[in-house]
């Protein structure tokens, strides 16, 4: 068994959490590909070393002097250096971060130097092999990442090594550039590690035990998934549930490698389970809960309008020549609204509704702002009757007005649109009724 394991900021934020991963590598010798991120926080209010290295490259970049800010860098690498008693002195990888600094190497190179300098550290305090990902993980010129070339790559390089190092969130441009993933990214670099040499499981570490049904933040201790499938995920992560980069899935989807969600301060918890294909049911007819405030609506009236071939086609192409991506389309005989992003939608307005007259000369155009969206996701919910019918009747004792619904032809969610106001309170209800009285 291979295992690729991925260890989160606040996983690696001090020594003492360096040893709490040390043992749960050593606890299983499948384990063998380490991916870690660099120092998060170690408590509410800490800065994050790659947030520490933005703002001293942003100092670098103006000419501003910011030599104690590298040594604010420095020491917390000391720290975790000292506290686990190693043999390590980082202070020429240092002169070289800061040659490059003044060099201005650029935005990337500099927090890529997080993950770079943790790798190290991580690799002697565990004596296996440090890759650097800018050997293999490749970025075309356009500062696109190749997934195809990479996985070629990496394979090779990673063959016939046993157990190794790779920081995570960044590769680099054939000409050696470093590029960095976007923030969260060394979730995607677990990911392509895992793909590369085959893995049987890619473990992420984190400091929570997997996905919750419902945000924590609305529901008091929800209950937590025990195994989701990568098409479940895709859903709850659109609608913000942030466990994991939504990048990280497609190498090991493809892959077929399954994902485990971990804990590194309770590692004995199961986790969650990311799959592809499951029999095994949810414990509830329901899968997640998740949603997402500030949408608009643009409700387009016109007699005939079924009639009218092309008409929806005019429509979205006025979203598309201001860049605007629509989020759905509910649609009756002769209306049709278009969901968008409201912060996105709100500078454009004008523009767009005078680019729909013109194209589709409507009877009417009515726009309703501050609307939220909740998806009720669950492969259950194909073989069981009457989850809808649950679900609105849920919302209307909770006194909810439900503006939008839209269910997807693999019957893997519903999505309801309610006011902002009302989305915490749909979603307790919609809880309530699924997992409290486990119907
Ligand atoms: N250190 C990077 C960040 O803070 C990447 C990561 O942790 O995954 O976004």
């Amino acid at each position: 068994m291979k295992k690729v394991v991925k260890f989160g900021g606040s996983s690696l934020a001090s020594a003492e959490q360096f040893m709490k991963v040390g043992n749960i590598i050593h606890a299983d010798e499948d384990r063998k590909f380490v991916v870690p991120s660099a120092p998060g926080k170690r408590f509410d209010k800490d800065t994050k070393v790659t947030d520490m290295l933005y703002a001293c490259y942003d100092l670098a970049e103006k000419n501003h002097d910011f030599t104690s800010e590298i040594a604010k860098i420095e020491k917390r690498y000391q720290e975790i250096i000292d506290g686990l008693k190693l043999d390590l002195d980082l202070s020429q990888e240092f002169d070289k971060i800061i040659d490059n600094f003044k060099k201005k190497a650029g935005t990337n190179y500099a927090a890529s130097r997080g993950e770079y300098l943790n790798g190290i550290i991580m690799a002697n305090y565990l004596g296996y092999e440090f890759v650097d990902p800018a050997e293999a993980i490749r970025f075309n010129e356009a500062g696109v990442f190749d997934a195809e070339l990479t996985n070629i790559l990496l394979a090779k390089r990673l063959e016939g090594v046993e157990r190794a190092v790779i920081p995570g969130f960044y590769g680099a441009m054939a000409d050696g550039k470093v590029v960095t993933f976007s923030r969260g990214g060394s979730d995607i670099t677990g990911s392509i590690v895992a793909k590369a040499v085959k893995a049987d499981v890619y473990e992420n570490w984190t400091d929570v035990s997997g996905f919750l049904v419902a945000d924590p933040r609305i529901i008091d201790k929800p209950q937590g998934i025990e195994m989701i499938t990568y098409a479940e995920l895709r859903e709850l992560s659109y609608m913000g549930a942030t466990v994991l980069h939504e990048d990280a899935i497609f190498p090991v989807r493809k892959a077929g490698i399954p994902i485990n969600i971990k804990n590194t301060n309770a590692p004995q918890d199961e986790g969650t389970w990311i799959v592809g294909n499951t029999i095994q049911k949810s414990k509830y007819v329901i899968t997640g809960i998740a949603g997402k405030k500030g949408f608009a609506s643009i409700n387009i009236e016109k007699d005939m309008m079924n009639a009218e071939i092309g008409f929806g086609r005019k429509v979205l192409q006025v979203f598309e020549e201001y860049g605007i991506s629509f989020e759905h389309m509910p649609s009756g005989i002769d209306t049709l609204s278009v969901m968008v992003h409201q912060s996105e939608f709100e500078d454009k307005e004008q523009k767009i509704l005078s680019g729909i007259n013109k194209a589709v000369s409507p009877d009417s155009i009515e726009i309703q702002s501050d609307l939220a969206l909740i998806a009720v996701v669950g492969r259950g919910m194909k073989a069981t009757r009457g989850t809808a019918g649950r679900i609105f009747s849920a919302l209307a004792h909770a006194n909810v007005n439900v503006r939008m619904i839209d269910q997807g032809s693999s019957e893997l969610n519903i999505i309801i649109g309610v006011d902002n106001d009302d989305f915490d309170t749909a979603i307790k209800a919609i809880y309530a009724i699924f997992v409290e009285t486990r119907l």
